[in-house]
């Protein structure tokens, strides 16, 4: 028997980028009850950058946030021409030089990750978060669809929704909970290789310098002020761009160890702090600017860049997956929280037309539009990452290397938000059940 009056409750388990924006993204919706359960005592990110790009700014736009977002960008962003990244080669005791300048509509938009979270926190609707919940796995009854799942919970505690949205990050219990499953039912174990994140073989450094700093230090009319810089070199490079107003540079340091790509990194601990001189040894003989910037980063942190395998399926049932628990993938290009408010948008504009008859062909239709673009940027941003490291096809051939890494940004703009949006809406009609829409 339909109820089509009935509310529709979406548990999101994770309060980072992702399950912030889909909560304030279906907060919107009377037919939608929304609960955001987060493991830790607060919302929160690491002291940092995040940079996003046009596509995204559309969204913030459409979701009525972008007067927010525009006060805490480094500037506000007006869709003039900007430097995407400014490429130079940079690897040598000498001045370096450019052999490549990427520009496009907005260019970088950049922000200090505390104020990004922030502008979603001050959006999201406060009796829908639950602190200290972590979600240790789910269960739906087999034999009856109509009714919810019920959610476990480390403190104890258990809940009840009709659908599950894993935003719970790259380490995703919903994932795993998610293939395990699969793999049982299908007697198919190869499956179950999805689950771990793989290392890269990339080892990143991290730090923010202050730019009153950075030009007492000799670097007055230093680059990385102005524009966003990435400065290549042979299995290295190192990125950094202006945030909060302009105030601080975020860098971004990056060694690598190809033939280490896939497998299983040897340390649980993926994100520890590091001396200052492990960071300076790395680009010792690099161009002096490259230095001088390393120079002003006191107490860096050390992080084992992972990504996932190209998952083959987002959706199980009723519970689907979002953002890094989806599709975590190397920083090469930028875009993992951009992919998952892609992901966040796209599946709340679904969501706000079905009934609680049609939500399992809602998420299908998320699936089909999200899995393989958000797949793509993923395998994408891990082969930017080899140009940059003159470690792809193109080796060191500027000619052909600067087309390649431009061509491979394409994906901003190839197709728009609006037309996403309209492709999963039309799928979703066409594969709902007319009687119970
Ligand atoms: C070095 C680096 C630089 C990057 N730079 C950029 C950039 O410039 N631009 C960009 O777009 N992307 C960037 N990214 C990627 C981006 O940071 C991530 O894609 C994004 O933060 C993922 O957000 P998320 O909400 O999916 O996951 P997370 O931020 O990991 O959030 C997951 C949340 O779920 C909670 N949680 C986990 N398990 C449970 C559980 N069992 N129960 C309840 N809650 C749980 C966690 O506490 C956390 O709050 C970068 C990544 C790295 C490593």
């Amino acid at each position: 028997m339909s109820e089509p009056s009935r509310k529709i409750r979406v548990a999101i388990c994770g309060g980072g980028i992702s399950g912030l924006c889909l909560g304030v993204a279906l907060s919107r919706y009377s037919h939608i009850k929304v609960d955001v359960y987060e493991a830790a005592g607060q919302f929160k990110e690491i002291g940092a950058g995040v940079m996003i790009w046009a596509r995204t700014w559309r969204i913030l736009e459409l979701m009525g946030l972008a007067e927010d977002f525009a006060k805490v960008a480094h500037a506000p962003p007006d869709g003039s021409m900007g430097v995407g990244f400014d490429y130079r080669r940079s690897d040598a005791p000498k001045e370096g030089f450019r052999f490549r300048l990427v520009q496009m509509p907005y260019g970088c938009i950049r922000f200090h990750r505390a104020s990004f979270l922030d502008a979603f926190v001050n959006h999201l609707p406060p009796d829908l978060a639950h602190f200290g919940k972590r979600l240790l796995s789910y269960a739906y009854p087999s034999n009856n669809t109509t009714r919810g799942a019920q959610l476990y919970f480390a403190d104890g505690s258990t809940s009840e929704c009709d659908i599950l949205i894993g935003c719970d990050g790259i380490k995703s219990t919903i994932r795993t909970q998610m293939y395990e499953n699969r793999a049982g039912e299908t007697n198919d174990s190869s499956l179950l290789s999805y689950i771990k994140p793989l290392w890269t073989g990339t080892i990143a450094y991290r730090g923010l310098v202050g730019v009153e700093n950075l030009k007492k230090m000799g670097g007055e009319d230093h680059r990385a002020i102005e524009n966003p810089m990435m400065y290549c070199g042979k299995r290295r490079h190192a990125v950094s761009y202006s945030i909060s107003q302009g105030n601080i540079v975020n860098v971004v340091t990056f060694v690598s160890e190809p033939e280490k790509n896939g497998s299983y990194y040897p340390d649980d601990d993926w994100v520890t702090e590091c001396p200052q001189q492990e960071l300076l040894d790395a680009y010792k003989n690099w161009e002096p600017e490259v230095e001088r910037l390393l120079k002003c980063i006191e107490r860096p942190t050390r992080w084992a860049i992972h990504h996932l395998k190209p998952l083959p399926f987002y959706v199980s049932n009723r519970v689907a997956l979002l953002g890094d628990a989806a599709h975590a993938m190397a920083p090469h290009q930028g875009a993992g929280a951009g992919q998952a408010i892609e992901d966040a948008y796209i599946l709340a504009c679904l969501l706000g037309k079905a009934t609680i008859d049609t939500v399992e062909q809602a998420l299908l239709a998320y699936e089909k539009v999200r899995l393989p673009a958000a797949n793509a940027v993923l395998q994408g941003s891990f082969e930017s990452g080899k140009m940059y490291e003159f470690d792809s096809v193109h080796g060191e051939e500027y000619a052909v290397l600067g087309p390649a890494i431009q061509a491979q940004w394409n994906w901003i703009s190839a197709t728009t938000v609006e037309q996403d949006v309209g492709d999963a809406i039309e799928y979703f009609m066409r594969i709902a059940p007319r009687s119970r829409m």
